[in-house]
């Protein structure tokens, strides 16, 4: 599948905000947006105010480039959570929020999304006991997942969202519940999203 491959730091620029996409390196003073917040580009001359439709393009871009997705499978995203009843907006956030690769980064068995995608696809990773190599697989409360290698562990259990629960006796990380609106740990206002696509 067709994916980004360009330098990660310029994606966080353009959006003027960390979207963590480097791993460990994201917490240093090594990070790009700590050191140089402008906007990547040989003409860029200072922000310029943004547009009502810049607004919400920019909303959608960040959050697309958090999940690492392309703009058809983010789109897809919206047009499923647009059928469901409910808050259209958190739908979509929780999609995004259950796949399962985000499930493995937010589990630290992988630095990045981009890493945990990566163990997906080689299959290291296992749900309910069965290897599962699709990283857009959505994690259901009570799914167990663990890495194929048994030795293998979180790196910082610590730091577990509160709907996911590492079991050290099983060695697997359990989906309590499915992630409510303040356990996603961005700022993000989906409501913009939202706005973007039903224009
Ligand atoms: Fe973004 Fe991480 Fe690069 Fe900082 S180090 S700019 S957060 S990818």
């Amino acid at each position: 599948m067709a994916r980004y491959t360009g330098p990660k730091c310029r994606l966080c620029r353009r959006e003027g905000v960390k979207l963590f996409l480097k791993g460990s390196r994201c917490a240093t003073e090594k990070c790009a947006v700590s050191k140089r917040a402008q906007i990547p580009g040989q003409h860029f001359r200072g922000r310029s105010r943004l547009s009502d439709y810049g607004k919400h393009l920019r909303e959608k871009q960040k959050v697309k480039r958090i999940y690492g997705l392309l703009e058809a499978q983010f789109r897809t995203y919206y047009e499923k959570a647009a059928k469901n009843k409910g808050v259209t907006g958190y739908i979509f956030l929780r999609q995004l929020e259950s796949r399962l690769d985000s499930v493995v980064f937010l589990s630290a068995f992988a630095p990045s999304r981009q890493s945990a995608r990566q163990l997906i696809r080689h299959k290291k990773i296992m749900v309910n006991g069965n290897v599962v190599n699709l990283p857009a697989y959505q994690v259901s409360v009570n799914d167990k997942i663990s890495y194929v290698s048994l030795d293998a562990k979180p790196q910082e259990e610590s730091s577990f969202p509160a709907w996911i629960e590492w079991n050290a006796k099983e060695r697997n990380v359990n989906v309590v519940r499915l992630p409510e609106r303040e356990d996603i740990g961005y700022e993000i206002d989906e409501q913009l999203i939202v706005e973007y696509y039903s224009r």
